[in-house]
């Protein structure tokens, strides 16, 4: 069974090594965990449904707190405290179309509200109920998630919107075919989710972004039904797949999905380099960018990142072993690890692999090999559940990310690490901030912050402690020229950044938009559009 106040399955542990224990501990300082609510004292919280009765809509108590929230680090304080304000006040399973179309008839006519749940994994508070006086119902899709069709001759498959990333490889698998779409959170969340928050997946290098895998579908809104066709390429005025992709729930529910596949891969394989510092590592991977070499995966990891990736994968004998041979060769101080991956033809790749090697070799990276990345590649949808873990053992992590251009990447490092690192000097409390530059693109490349701090016995000042970090890592973000989200997507955290960055026209042209698709707002309310966070005046 999936946890309800954390990642994963229950039955699934991973534990936190004792090296990263001692790393933690002698950074961050000695913790006292306090204990977490337990599930049947949160039910025990849950207000009575407001909802008038719907054959669709459960009101279980359980259901509805399994609902409640996602995957932000302010959603587990509200989980694994019990301090959950608002809760959905009932969950549907649509099934079909018209059972969609039946729930907003009814969500109309009783002034309630819908919010699409793919699979619950935001990290920005996208399928958090926000809106007190509005009553509310998570509309889980998980229902929708058909397989389709397949079609070879133009590599192009059909899917129900709410299937999950395994079955949909899976299935697709059994045809010799691949989506390549591979975000952390893989395990639960949907293909409907990935293109409505347009998600980014680990090997986006070879296999593109969704936006570059979404080819058409269909979205259901309460004025209508929009079916996109899946052409290669069109100029048929303004393209709509791109005013789907990323709207949040707040434009309709998708409830079919066409996206463009490919062959499974010949040859796959995960290299790890290690570079003098992050200065040589960056000049790697920015000159493979922007050769155009078709690697799959370029993920540089700074110094802090390394260290703890090393301490994270330490089984007691290989780790300081490795260390001493980077020691050895001179790799004293600030080193760097780079895991990159080869996902092409047989007859490409060795091209690709000695393309790459000269260019590491020219920035002085040793390779270590594929033992590394293997690892990496093995546990890389395991790494979440080590969340678990560093909860309990009494510490809040979270992460955010951003992209922006080449030219501004190290000044924008520097600067949100500096501002995460010292937000909460004033409470006498250290952070621990690390990155990687996690997708690469010819004009520049997303950056991955981590960051770690003790969790306080009051949940209340935990969350102040993430507001003020979260605050101002966002500000030096849109001060350094980075967009406010490259993959999270905006939800409810990022509201407050996102007309620094579109413009007022700009926030405008999304309300109308709203308007036009959803004209009572009954979608999703608060999330991506401030303005539209209450039912419409005109109601
Ligand atoms: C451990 C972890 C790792 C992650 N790693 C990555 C990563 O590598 N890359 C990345 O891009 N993101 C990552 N994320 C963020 C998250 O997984 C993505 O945003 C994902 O796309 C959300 O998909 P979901 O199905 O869980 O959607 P949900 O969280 O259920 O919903 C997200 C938004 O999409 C809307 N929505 C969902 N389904 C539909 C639909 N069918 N029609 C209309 N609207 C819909 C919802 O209303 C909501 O606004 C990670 C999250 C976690 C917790």
């Amino acid at each position: 069974m999936r946890r309800w106040n954390g990642w994963g399955e229950e039955s699934i542990e991973v534990k936190l090594p004792h090296t990263a224990i001692r790393y933690l501990n002698d950074y961050l300082g000695s913790v006292h965990p306090e204990p977490d609510c337990s599930l049947d004292d949160v039910i025990s919280l849950i207000p009575p449904s407001r909802l008038p009765p719907h054959p669709l809509i459960s009101c279980d108590s359980e259901d509805r707190l399994r609902h409640s929230r996602g995957q932000s680090l302010p959603d587990w304080i509200a989980l694994r405290s019990g301090k959950i304000d608002i809760f959905p006040d009932g969950v549907a399973y649509p099934k079909n179309e018209e059972e969609i179309k039946d729930l907003f008839t009814y969500s109309r006519q009783n002034a309630i509200c819908l919010i699409p749940y793919g699979g619950g994994t935001s990290v920005v508070g996208h399928i958090n109920p926000n809106q007190l006086d509005i009553p509310s119902v998570a509309l889980d899709l998980s229902r929708l998630n058909n397989f389709h069709d397949l079609d070879k001759t133009s590599q192009i498959a059909k899917f129900g919107a709410g299937i999950r990333g395994p079955d949909l490889e899976q299935r697709l698998h059994r045809e010799g075919y691949t989506l390549g779409h591979f975000p952390q959170s893989f395990e639960y969340s949907t293909l409907g989710g990935w293109v409505a928050t347009r998600s980014c997946g680990q090997q986006s290098h070879y296999y593109g972004r969704i936006e570059d895998m979404f080819a058409g579908g269909q979205l259901i809104s309460p004025a209508g039904t929009i079916k996109l066709l899946p052409f290669p390429a069109s100029a048929a005025g303004p393209d709509l797949r791109q005013i789907i992709l990323g709207s949040e729930g707040r434009f309709g529910v998708l409830t079919e999905v066409i996206v463009r596949v490919k062959p499974l891969p010949e040859v796959e394989e995960f290299y790890g380099v290690f570079f003098h510092d992050w200065e040589s590592g960056y000049k790697a991977v920015k000159e493979i960018a922007q050769s155009d070499i078709p690697v799959s995966m370029l993920r540089l990891s700074d110094p802090e990142e390394t260290q703890v990736t090393l301490a994270l994968s330490d089984d007691g004998k290989m780790v300081p072993l490795g260390k001493q041979v980077l020691k050895f060769l001179g790799y004293s101080q600030g080193y760097c690890l780079l895991i990159y991956a080869i996902t092409a033809r047989k007859k490409h790749a060795g091209n690709i692999r000695a393309a790459v090697s000269s260019i590491l070799r020219k920035n002085r990276g040793l390779g270590s090999g594929k033992f590394i990345g293997n690892k990496w590649r093995h546990t890389r949808f395991s790494t979440p559940y080590l969340r678990n873990s560093i909860w309990e053992y009494g510490l809040a992590l979270d992460t955010l990310e951003t992209a922006v251009s080449w030219n501004q990447i190290r000044s924008l490092c520097q600067a949100v690490k500096g501002s995460i690192r010292n937000a909460l000097s004033n409470q006498n409390e250290k952070v621990l901030v690390f990155s990687h530059l996690s997708h690469v693109y010819n004009y520049g490349a997303s950056v991955y912050f981590t960051y770690l701090f003790r969790r306080s016995s009051d949940p209340g000042l935990t969350l102040h402690h993430w507001y003020i970090i979260k605050s101002a890592a966002s500000q030096s973000i849109l001060d350094y020229g980075g967009t406010i989200s490259h993959q999270h997507g905006v939800g409810l955290d990022h509201i407050p950044y996102l007309s620094q960055e579109k413009g007022q026209l700009g926030m405008q042209t999304l309300e109308n938009l709203s308007k036009t698709f959803d004209p009572d707002g009954i979608l999703n309310p608060g999330v991506l559009i401030p303005d539209a966070n209450k039912f419409r005046d005109e109601r």
